[in-house]
C-alpha cells in the first residue's frame, strides 16, 4: 500500500520552537521497519522537557511523539507478527528482542533501540511514523477496547506501574504515599490498587488534581502547598509510609518521599530529574530502605492490555480534552498549561 509522500508533523525547531508543518513521510529502511498511519497519539511531559531545550540529543527537525496507536500501513520483509491494516499500539520503547539487554526484558537499554522515539528518531505526532523491530516493538490492538485508553498504554500505564507499583514493591496491606498527581501519579494510583493497599495518599499543590484522585482511588489527599505533608504522614501512621512515589522529579518532592518512608520501606522514584538532590543517607543509611529509579522497560504492556480489556483497568479516565490533527499547536498550548486547563491527559486524533 503506497501512502503520500509528504504528511503533516510536529516538528522540533530548537529550544522554545515548534511547527505543525509538512515534512517528507517516512519509508521502510530496514527490513524490520513498519510504518505505520497514526490515528490516536498524545503529548508527554517529556515532550514539554524536550521543547524547553532540557534534552539536547533532540535535535531541530526531528519530529516528536513517543506515544499513539495506529494501523499498519506497510511492513518490510523480516516483519512476520504484523502486517498491512492490523490496528496496532506502539510502544515508547523500541526493542530488538535479541540483545542481551532484550533477553533480561531490560527493554529500556536495548543496545538497538530504547527510548527512541521523537528523541533520536522521528516520533509519532504525525500522520505516520517508521517504528523500528516493529515485531517487538508493537502490540495488537485487542477488539473493541477503547482506542483512546490504548494510547495510555504507550508510556505512562507502564511507567507508573513499573517504575512506581513493581519497583516501589508495593503489597496487601501497605501504606502507599504518591507524590505528584500528574498522569504519571494517577497512573501509579491506578495500578497499584492491583495490590489492595490499605492507604493510599496522594500528594501534590493542585486542588483540582488532587480532587480527580479521589474519584481515581485515592484514600486521602493532601495539598502540599496548603499543609506540612511530611508531618500529616507522620502524624497519622505509626513510622511512615511502606512506599513512596516520586512522580514528580524535583528536589523538593523528593526530600518529602525520604522523610515520610518507614524503616524498611521502599522509595520509588519515577520523577525525570533535571538537578541533583540532597540524598540523605546519614540518616537513613540505618533504616533498611530501598531506593529504586529507572526507565520504564514496557515489559509489562502485555499484562496491562488484559486488564483494560478486561475492564480492571480504565485508563480512558486519564483523558480530559480532545482534538483533531488540525489543532495540535491549540492541544500543546492546552497541555503546557495543564493546571489552568485542569488538563490530565489529551488526546490528538488524525480524522
Ligand atoms: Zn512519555
Ligand atoms: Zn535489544
Amino acid at each position: 500500500m503506497a501512502h503520500a509522500s509528504t504528511m503533516k508533523a510536529l516538528v522540533y525547531k530548537g529550544p522554545g520552537q515548534k511547527a505543525w508543518e509538512s515534512v517528507p513521510a517516512p519509508a521502510i529502511e530496514r527490513p524490520t521497519d513498519a510504518i505505520v498511519r497514526i490515528t490516536k497519539t498524545t503529548i508527554c511531559g517529556t515532550d514539554l522537557h524536550i521543547l524547553k531545550g532540557d534534552v539536547p540529543a533532540v535535535t531541530s527537525g526531528r519530529v516528536l511523539g513517543h506515544e499513539g496507536v495506529g494501523i499498519v500501513e506497510q511492513v518490510g520483509d523480516a516483519v512476520g507478527n504484523f502486517k498491512a491494516g492490523d490496528r496496532v499500539l506502539i510502544s515508547c520503547i523500541t526493542s530488538c528482542g535479541k540483545c542481551e539487554y532484550c533477553k533480561q526484558q531490560m527493554y529500556s537499554h536495548c543496545e538497538d533501540g530504547g527510548w527512541i522515539l521523537g528523541h533520536l528518531i522521528d516520533g509519532t505526532q504525525a500522520e505516520y511514523v517508521r517504528i523500528p523491530h516493529a515485531d517487538n516493538s508493537l502490540y495488537h490492538l485487542p477488539a473493541g477496547v477503547d482506542e483512546e485508553a490504548l494510547v495510555m498504554l504507550s508510556d505512562i500505564l507502564p511507567t507508573g506501574f513499573e517504575i512506581g507499583v513493581l519497583y516501589g514493591a508495593v503489597k496487601p496491606g501497605d501504606t502507599v504515599a504518591i507524590v505528584g498527581a500528574g498522569p504519571i501519579g494517577i497512573a501509579a494510583l491506578l495500578t497499584a490498587q492491583f495490590y489492595s493497599p490499605a492507604r493510599l495518599i496522594m500528594v501534590d499543590v493542585d486542588d483540582s488534581r488532587l480532587a480527580l484522585a479521589k474519584t481515581f482511588g485515592a484514600s486521602e489527599t493532601i495539598n502540599s502547598g496548603k499543609q506540612d505533608a511530611a508531618q500529616a504522614i507522620l502524624g497519622s501512621t505509626k513510622d511512615g509510609v511502606d512506599v513512596a512515589i516520586e512522580a514528580v522529579g524535583i528536589p523538593a518532592t523528593f526530600d518529602l518521599c525520604q522523610n515520610i518512608v518507614r524503616p524498611g520501606g521502599h522509595i520509588a522514584n519515577i520523577g525525570v530529574h533535571g538537578k541533583s538532590v540532597d540524598f540523605q543517607i546519614q540518616k537513613l543509611w540505618i533504616q533498611n530502605i530501598t531506593l529504586t529509579t529507572g526507565l520504564v522497560n514496557t515489559n509489562t504492556t502485555p499484562m496491562l492490555l488484559k486488564t483494560v480489556q478486561a475492564g480492571t483497568l480504565q485508563p480512558q479516565q486519564l483523558i480530559t480534552h480532545r482534538f483533531g490533527f488540525d489543532q495540535f499547536l491549540q492541544a500543546y498550548e492546552v497541555f503546557g498549561n495543564a493546571a489552568r486547563e485542569q488538563a490530565l491527559k489529551v488526546i490528538i486524533s488524525n480524522g
